[in-house]
């Protein structure tokens, strides 16, 4: 059977004046959880002067111990919202359940489906139904098979606005947050009709390799790329030990053009 994914459509998601999947390479990025006006506005004014597309920020956030911060709710999406507006970007974050849908779809311009979430299928036939695009993160531990077939759930639903996200994936490897499978993006974009973005930031956890697997992804064909970036990566509530510095992610716009165009 011919999957929907798998059918030769050339999909391009279109978020506001950015379009995903098309000639152009998108870049979202912003702090992994939005943590009070202050500091989303900061990232925002640092991502969007650098040049990236949309502005991330996660407000429910999956976290692995319950002790730790759960991400600031919704009145951490009206604040992501505003942040989003004076600086011209589209917003992305995160839905955890079917529940949030409303409230998500109303407030943010993209939705992303966590990795934990990649198989929770009662959320993907809810997205199915949802008129924004969506962001579907591979799972920790998902095959390539599993991973269209989860996008299809969405696809089958009529929600025909999905991007594939490779953001690494478990592995025998302990030095490295995860492992990051740009073969499976290559194999994605072969595969399917659907944008593929990449995050190297869970990815790697590492800011030193952000850089060279971000020029990697764009070599292997990769549409955009979803990067964790705060102001003061040593005060962040979560994931500050893998987030982009603004210096850096500056450079990293700044070298992304020659890979771009080499390929
Ligand atoms: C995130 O984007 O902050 C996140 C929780 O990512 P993942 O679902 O890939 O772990
Ligand atoms: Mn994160």
């Amino acid at each position: 059977r011919v999957l929907r994914a798998e059918r030769p459509e050339g999909t391009r998601v279109r978020v506001g004046p950015v379009e995903v999947g098309g000639p152009g390479f998108v870049v979202m990025a912003g702090p992994c959880a939005v943590e009070g006006a202050e500091q989303v506005q900061h990232a925002a004014s640092v991502v969007a002067a650098a040049g990236a597309h949309v502005l991330r920020g996660g407000v429910f956030k999956p976290r692995t111990s319950p002790y730790a911060f759960q991400g600031m709710g919704e009145p951490g999406l009206h604040v992501l919202a505003e942040a989003g507006r004076r600086h011209g970007l589209p917003i992305i974050s995160e839905v955890m359940e079917s529940a949030q849908i409303p409230l998500m779809e109303a407030s943010t311009d993209i939705l992303q489906v966590g990795a934990r979430n990649m198989q929770n299928y009662s959320l993907l036939r809810a997205l199915g139904k949802v008129r924004k695009p969506v962001l579907l993160k591979r799972g920790l531990s998902a095959t390539l098979q599993e991973w269209l077939l989860a996008a299809e759930y969405i696809l089958d639903g009529g929600n025909e606005q999905v991007m594939l996200c490779e953001r690494g994936i478990r592995t025998f490897e302990t030095e490295l947050r995860n492992t990051l499978d740009l073969a499976a993006v290559a194999w994605a974009k072969q595969r399917s009709h659907l944008p593929v973005i990449v995050d190297p930031s869970h990815a790697t956890g590492d800011p030193a390799l952000i850089l060279p697997m971000s020029l990697a992804a764009a070599a292997a064909g990769a549409d955009g790329l979803l990067i964790e970036v705060h102001p003061k990566p040593e005060q962040a509530m979560c994931d500050g030990h893998q987030a982009l510095t603004p210096e850096r992610f500056e450079t990293l716009m700044r070298r992304l053009p020659a890979v771009l165009d080499a390929v």
